[in-house]
């Protein structure tokens, strides 16, 4: 069958090489990520013991039996595993484990073998759907990131800390910034994990074809194709789509390729579909020679000869004709932090073949980040007919910050107080109104107290911690926020608090709190729920004409 909608967006680094609008300019160097937050708490996990190295590169593994989706997109929400469910600190443990481990083809191994990216978290709320209530009134950096999970008894300290300020300074605003994404694990760079269902609230990163009939999940999966061995599907919009977002871009008809890829599924209590998925968002780089594109392949060489190959395996792609696995390889070189992958249509032998290229990734690596691609560009060849010239266009990931914490719902990114409340999340530090935000470390120590928990630490950057150490150290000589707080850079516009939950009848009295404040019905303690399913065979949604 053909879908219209879905052909347009298919080969979209091919149908719209001549309308790329942008250039290459820097990332966005405005978000400026978290350099060095604070070391998680120890793992229990041990690491795997490391596989033995092989002087050659490994061969692609044997591909796995047929998926369901080998049988077209009918068969494609039986191929999707279900979510499983685990508690908050096994998911952060796994991931710390996953770190520590220095050898990146054992990393990729054990990526694998422990599934990490089906698993969710139990035991957080979504801190956001309490704001649907309008209680508590705490304003956002932004709206579509959904790193806004938290565990009930932080959230507690958090609405039950604001309105305390709020009785010492009505008029007194906070901001929140990150907590911690749909089913914990490490925040990757430009990613966004999140779950969507089909009676979940539409948001404008939602999905494709938003205003059709079916809810947001079936909507994304109607659309979805394998790609790179992932059911993906992907939406094409101009800036203005963004929202308030769009300020991040150049010009309001700039293109956003907005790409999801489907991590898990289950039911919601209700019956209805969910997805975990990952989002990413890109924009167009436009290159107006072969002169970068020669570079990528430069580098590409580069790195399949003085690189390690950590992951080479066959992969269900739809974009080619029959549909077939094809051939995905990747590589790092920790010394130039660099990585490249790539897929191919053919088995990679002694020298690389661009004209077998499908498509190629390149990014920085980061040490302690497995499965991030922070500056990802994707290259996408096209060939002419009539020429051997392969086009390349490029496109660039939009800049999500990856956290080495916000990992398990302990963690939150809170503006300052400011003066007149202006500037939240803006790195002016001139705006921070140094006794105000003080009263609030003490408000957050003093509630964490009262309700059982502890503020762990306040992280903030060293230039924030002299203002305070000129401005308090005659009345503040002796306070204990002294002992909290912890000079760390890229704080400036933000401070970090890591809360400890000592037990878990605090976190009863928490959650028996919270529904106090909120229906039960609320979606916010409806949607994430321990379920271990297998897949099943229900009404497979009918995909779109
Ligand atoms: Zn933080």
């Amino acid at each position: 069958m053909v879908r219209p909608q879905l052909l347009t967006t298919l080969f979209v680094g091919t149908l719209f090489a001549a309308c790329v609008g942008g250039d290459t300019r820097p990332s966005d160097a405005s978000n400026k990520k978290e350099a060095t937050e604070p070391s998680t708490s120890e793992s229990k996990t041990s690491a795997p013991p490391p596989l033995q190295k092989e002087a050659a590169p490994p061969e692609p593994k044997e591909p796995p039996p047929p998926l369901p989706a080998e049988h077209g997109q009918s068969g494609l929400l039986q191929a999707i595993k279900p979510t499983l469910w685990r508690p908050a600190m096994v998911v952060e443990n796994a991931w710390n484990a996953l770190k520590k481990i220095p050898e990146q083809e054992v990393v990729h191994e054990e990526l694998r073998r422990s599934k990490l990216q089906r698993i969710a978290c139990n035991g957080l709320i979504d801190f956001r759907a309490l704001d649907a209530k309008k209680i508590p009134p705490f304003g956002y950096r932004d709206n579509t990131r959904n790193r806004s999970w938290v565990r009930p008894t932080v959230a507690r300290v958090l609405i039950e800390g604001l309105e305390k300020l709020r009785t010492e300074f009505p008029d007194v605003h906070l901001s929140i910034g990150d907590l911690s994404q749909a089913g914990c694990g490490q925040l990757s760079h430009g990613s966004l994990i999140r779950y969507i269902a089909d009676n979940g609230s539409k948001s404008l990163i939602e999905g494709p074809n938003s205003r059709k009939k079916h809810g947001p999940a079936t909507q994304i999966l109607n659309a979805s194709v394998y790609q790179w061995g992932m059911p993906t599907a992907q939406e094409l919009v101009s800036a203005s789509a963004l929202g308030v977002e769009a300020s991040r871009l150049e010009t309001l008809d700039e293109h956003v390729l907005i790409e999801h890829n489907i991590l898990s599924q289950g039911d919601t209590p209700s019956g209805h579909l969910y997805l975990k998925v990952a989002t990413q968002r890109f924009r167009p780089l436009l290159i107006t020679d072969g002169e970068s594109a020669q570079r990528m392949l430069k580098d590409l060489r580069f790195l399949m000869k003085e690189g390690t190959l950590v992951d080479a395996k066959q992969v269900l792609d739809w974009r080619a004709e029959p549909r077939k696995r094809l051939w995905s390889y990747h590589w790092v070189h920790p010394k130039r932090k660099r990585q490249m992958r790539i897929l191919s249509r053919t088995k990679l032998k002694k020298r690389l073949r661009p004209s077998k290229l499908v498509e190629v990734h390149t990014a920085r690596w980061q040490n302690k980040k497995p499965e991030s691609f922070p500056g990802l560009i994707r290259w996408f060849p096209a060939r002419s007919k009539d020429s051997n010239n392969i086009q390349w266009t490029g496109w660039r990931q939009l800049y999500e910050a990856g956290h080495q914490t916000h990992l398990a719902g302990r963690d939150a990114d809170l503006s300052y107080v400011t003066l007149n409340n202006a500037g939240h999340f803006s790195i002016n530090i001139a705006s921070i109104d140094l006794d105000k935000s003080w009263r609030w470390f003490e408000i957050l120590d003093e509630t964490s107290r009262s309700l059982g928990a502890r503020v762990d630490r306040i992280l903030v950057a060293p230039s924030v911690w002299r203002l305070f150490k000129a401005k308090m150290k005659k009345t503040k000589k002796r306070s204990r926020i002294w002992r909290l707080l912890r000079r760390v850079g890229g704080h400036d516009a933000h401070h970090h608090v890591r809360i400890e939950i000592p037990n878990k009848r605090i976190v009863k009295e928490s959650v028996t709190f919270l529904r106090g404040l909120f229906a039960k019905e609320d979606p916010v303690f409806n949607l994430p729920r321990p379920t271990v399913k297998p897949p099943k065979n229900p009404t497979v949604p009918k995909p779109q004409r």
